[in-house]
């Protein structure tokens, strides 16, 4: 049997076989390009992005890729306190 290559979650950094997995391209910011003119005065400034590849398993990848689960755990503990407070008042 071939061995599957496995690689690690970005989201949730888990190491998991690539046939549970999906590879994304996320850019992200390198940096800024300062423009000026002959005068030595500002003019304009210019971001660069990048493209880098990812694996995401499927489970982070479902989820939409930004939000993980500690964050959606957080929402939900949020909005029962908000409630629970709310109820109180
Ligand atoms: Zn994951």
């Amino acid at each position: 049997m071939a061995k599957i290559a496995r690689s690690t979650c970005t989201e949730c950094h888990r190491i998991l076989p690539r046939t549970q997995m999906r590879q994304v391209e996320k850019s992200y910011h390198s940096g800024n390009s300062w423009g000026f003119n002959k005068k030595g005065q500002f003019t304009s400034v210019r971001a660069y992005t990048r493209k880098r590849k990812h694996w995401v398993c499927d489970d982070c990848y479902n989820s939409g890729g930004g939000l993980s689960w500690g964050g959606v755990l957080f929402v939900i503990v949020a909005m029962i306190l908000g409630v629970a407070l709310l109820g109180h008042l």
